[in-house]
């Protein structure tokens, strides 16, 4: 997979910064004789998991962090968009940033959902492309800072549980229709009761298209070759 380097401003890269290592963490290539990033593990353990991923973005965005400082949940349940597609985002638990434990901490929550809050250290979302990863990225924090203003203007509202439950079963129908259910849907089931008879199902696309992922290898391709720039991270 491709991995951005250590101790190097990421606004100040260029793609020669980039290295290539296999699923160990071998580093295949560096053009500049780079070190991968040291959430590197954490990055693999994703892979390992979850096959249908194929880009994993960590970061640190403010309003995001500062929940899980404060001790609060990730609010999922106060903007629609975010209902209907990132769903539930749990907080890991602590973990030494850079170390083995953020890949263990990860490793119990990324089966079942594309987003998660990092315990006082910062986010990771993955995608089927570095476009949806960083879709979900931008989700997360724009949540994150609604939530945060709310609260400063008086209070927060959250959506009732059967406009939320609406929401869920318009996911869950459009992932079935899909064929594939990732992460962030893996709490429900397509059969058919899991859609109420007579409930409305929202078709309206333009809140969950996905981009294409036409051109990028899978992860099987980086497993058969090391070398082949198969799954993106960015870290
Ligand atoms: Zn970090």
């Amino acid at each position: 997979m491709l991995i951005t380097p250590a101790g190097l401003c990421k606004g100040r890269m260029d793609a020669d910064d980039l290295l290539i290592v296999d699923l160990r963490g071998n580093v295949l290539a560096s053009a500049n004789d780079r070190r991968p990033s040291t959430e590197t593990p954490m990055h693999l353990e994703v892979y390992k998991l979850r096959p249908d991923v194929r880009a994993v973005i960590h970061a640190h965005p403010i309003f995001a962090t500062a929940l899980t400082v404060a001790g609060l949940d990730f609010p999922d349940d106060i903007l629609p968009e975010v209902a209907l597609t990132l769903g539930h985002v749990p907080v890991s638990a602590y973990a030494t940033p850079s170390s083995h434990e953020d890949a263990e901490v990860v490793r119990p929550l990324i089966r079942d959902h594309d987003a998660i809050l990092l315990r006082q250290h910062g986010s990771l979302t993955v995608g089927k492309n570095l476009e949806e990863a960083l879709i979900h990225l931008e989700r997360l924090e724009h949540v994150a800072e609604v939530f945060h203003h709310a609260r400063q203007l008086g209070g927060v509202a959250r959506i009732p549980p059967e406009e939320l439950r609406k929401l869920a079963n318009s996911k869950l129908l459009r992932h079935c229709e899909e064929g594939a259910l990732p992460g962030a849907a893996r709490q429900g089931r397509c059969p058919d009761e899991a859609i109420p008879k007579g409930d409305a199902v929202s078709s309206d696309q333009g809140i969950a298209s996905h981009p294409s992922t036409s051109g990028v290898p899978s992860a099987q391709d980086a497993r058969n070759d090391g070398r082949r720039q198969s799954p993106r991270s960015k870290s």
